[in-house]
């Protein structure tokens, strides 16, 4: 995330002038997926080659920051996920399954359009305890792949996993407005949804060799419209369990250089917690300037897991 205002101005992402022929390409590939696939099954290779092929033959995985066979096997790199939905607070109707009747509101970070609606984003709201941007561009990788994409490809594969078990799922914003919201709109929507549990989706921005997830725990502010109290503790227990869960499917370590090793960190100066009136945490999945963590973060598969982790602690926080 980029919390103190941009301070550079990262490539705009690629357009994938390449895709028709690629996708060409890739399906001339596909037989041979499938039979490295069943290779993988019969010799059960664990390491990531075999696990992205894995997930490439079972169609599940995207993988739009890697050049590699599985990238397009009948879809595109972002925005087309399994459970995408076409506005922003679409939610599918609630299915039988352990979370019918849990609301859950994901908050993907930032925007893809806030590049370009600098003036509009700059725009300062009040958190109760200070005045802040309204929405910041977030960071990207080396390569110029943008928090912003990546924040929106996880939400929407956690959305699918979430809505399977029973869950209302609603969004802050789905790629479908041109920039924000503000972060106090942010913390509104999942107010006014009554959620019973909110989750932001980030990746940071910090130093090479600086790796690792950590959660963002609201700190005890009352101040203004701010008053947190009433979610720190429920908040920390959403945190908690989404860090173990998270650090389980994708075998991630948490941060190396917040939260001395817990994985966890608490803020009081972030507007979408401030705000909150229910549970809510920040999740920073790795670090975008780290090689070896950007490596995960461009990884349809590793995404996937990413997912899957969040929902497993969200699930787990609701069953209680
Ligand atoms: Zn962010």
């Amino acid at each position: 995330m980029s919390y103190v205002g941009p301070d550079f101005e990262p490539p705009r992402p690629p357009r994938h002038p390449l895709r028709g022929p690629l996708t060409v390409a890739v399906a001339a590939l596909v037989p041979g997926a499938l039979v490295g696939w069943l290779v993988w099954q019969a010799v059960g290779d664990s390491g990531e080659d075999g696990s992205a092929t894995r997930a490439s033959a079972s169609s599940s995985a995207l993988d739009d920051g890697k050049k590699q066979p599985d990238g397009g096997i009948g879809r595109s790199g972002d925005g087309e996920q399994p459970g995408a939905s076409p506005s922003a607070t679409a939610s599918a109707p609630a299915a039988s399954g352990p979370l019918k009747g849990k609301v859950v509101v994901i908050d993907p970070g930032h925007n893809p359009g806030n590049f370009q609606h600098t003036s509009d984003i700059n725009r300062k709201v009040n958190i109760g305890t200070n005045w802040k941007e309204c929405d910041t561009t977030g960071t990207s990788t080396n390569a110029g792949y943008t928090e912003a994409r990546f924040t929106l490809d996880v939400s929407r594969r956690l959305r699918a996993i979430l809505e399977k078990e029973g869950a209302t799922v609603k969004f802050t914003q789905d790629g479908d407005r041109a920039w924000g919201p503000c972060v106090d709109e942010r913390a509104e929507i999942g107010n006014k949804a009554g959620a019973d549990a909110v989750v932001s989706v980030h990746a940071d921005g910090s130093a090479a060799g600086n790796r690792g997830f950590h959660l963002i725990l609201p700190g005890s502010v009352r101040s203004g419209a701010a008053d947190t109290r009433p979610i720190v503790a429920s908040s920390r227990d959403l945190g908690e369990r989404i860090a173990k869960s998270f650090r389980l499917t994708t075998g991630s370590a948490p941060s190396n250089y917040i939260g001395g090793g817990t994985g966890l960190d608490v803020r009081k100066d972030l507007g979408g917690l401030n705000l909150s009136t229910v549970p809510k945490v920040f999740i920073e999945c790795g670090n975008m300037r780290d090689s070896k963590d950007a490596s995960q973060l461009t990884s349809g598969t590793w995404r996937q897991k990413a997912a899957q982790g969040i929902s497993d602690g969200i699930v787990s926080f609701l069953h209680g």
